[in-house]
């Protein structure tokens, strides 16, 4: 394995803009100001002419920050740059109260075929309270724009253990986004950073206790609902798994370009700045971080083990020149003994209850 050895086929752009700040949020972000939106814009030409991006892309990720709070003339300026790379999966996140018809067809027009949409809740009370401006009735409204505009492959945002939720709250939001039929949920538990609203104010997420029975209810009755749990927290229609978010799980290299955006190379990790303004300054400002094999080869079992279906024994001897039984030798033998792992049809996954204790399987295995 060696760096940049090879150029990756999935791409991550970051737009480091939002309409309003949510209380929980810790990505890098700005409140949307249209003159610095146009000196980033020019930022993110520089930076992919300097770097170069490849000529086909498997899979196009844009995400936020909130893409669509850009106006409309930028979002087509963005959707321009990376036209003609013809990705089998081209995402971009919306949140609810920024789509409108001329942005889905702006969307469509760019051969935007997958939506992830920040719906959260279904509760607007809550929704209020966690610094979200939508309401559900925007979630629905958007929900029904993009499948107008032909966009039917639709993934959901779910939170739980948020101040204030109950278990009622939540069934009611699951049961609310499985009446929308999207192809994909996520779902995501509150954590409070420092830095956000929530963690100057002192807010904290539910006791542990509520926050694992939020967790196993959306775990039991999302399959129930026809989506199958395919990584710790994806839930999707059979066929409808996100494509570049396998890339990450299953350890393949991907670019990322923009402020706040990462990417990996081979035995390279990199993290563009997450400033803004030093983005503007200097777009090719980035901290790299040169993996040792050891390393990349934890990482690798730790990102494929968060998937249902495990780690790929084949793909991973080739990644790596050895086997995974060879890399981890006792450590990995006494996981499967006492049956928090399994090896079956040339993978290696988590058992049901090594599903559950993941963290401490892959503690274990470091
Ligand atoms: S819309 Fe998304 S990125 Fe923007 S502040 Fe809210 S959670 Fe953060």
């Amino acid at each position: 394995m060696t760096a940049g050895s090879k150029q990756p086929f999935h791409l991550y752009v970051h737009v480091p803009f939002c309409r309003s700040i949510c209380y929980y949020c810790d990505f890098v972000h700005g409140v949307y100001r249209k003159q610095q939106a146009d000196a980033w814009l020019d930022a993110l030409k520089q930076e992919i002419q300097a770097r170069g991006l490849p000529e086909k892309l498997k899979t196009i990720y844009i995400g936020g920050g909130t893409p669509t709070s850009l106006s409309h003339e930028q979002l087509e300026t963005l959707l321009s740059l990376l036209d003609g790379k013809e990705p089998l999966e081209y995402t971009i996140e919306v949140n609810p109260g920024t789509l409108d018809d001329e942005t889905a067809d702006i969307l469509v027009r760019h051969g935007i075929n997958r939506v992830s949409l920040g719906m959260q809740s279904a509760d607007d009370a809550l929704l209020k309270r966690i610094g979200r401006t939508h309401t559900h009735a925007d979630t629905i409204h958007a929900v029904n724009c993009l499948k107008a505009h032909g966009i039917t492959n639709i993934s959901l945002d779910l939170m739980y253990s948020l101040p204030g939720q109950t278990m009622d709250m939540l069934k009611r939001s699951a049961e609310a986004a499985h009446a929308l039929a999207p192809k994909h949920i996520s779902v995501y538990s509150l954590t409070v950073e420092e830095n956000t609203v929530f963690g100057k104010k002192g807010v904290t997420p539910l006791d542990e206790d509520t926050e694992a029975d939020m967790y196993e209810y959306l775990r039991d009755t999302l399959p129930a609902m026809g989506y199958e749990r395919y990584e710790t927290a994806n839930f999707a229609v059979p066929g409808y798994a996100s494509k570049h978010n396998l890339c990450y799980w299953d350890y393949r290299d991907f670019l990322g370009f923009s402020c706040g955006a990462s990417g990996k190379e081979g035995l390279l990790r990199y993290d563009n700045t997450r400033s803004i303004a030093e983005y503007i300054k200097d777009p090719l400002r980035r901290k790299e971080y040169p993996l040792t094999k050891e390393e990349a080869m934890f990482e690798a079992v730790m990102m494929n083990l968060r998937k249902r279906k495990g780690l790929g024994l084949q793909a991973f001897e080739e990644m790596f020149g050895m086997s995974v039984q060879h890399a981890f030798g006792a450590k990995l033998e006494r996981l499967l003994k006492d049956g928090s792992l399994r090896i079956d049809a040339g993978y290696l996954y988590c058992s049901d209850r090594g599903y559950d204790i993941l963290n401490s399987i892959l503690t274990e295995l470091l």
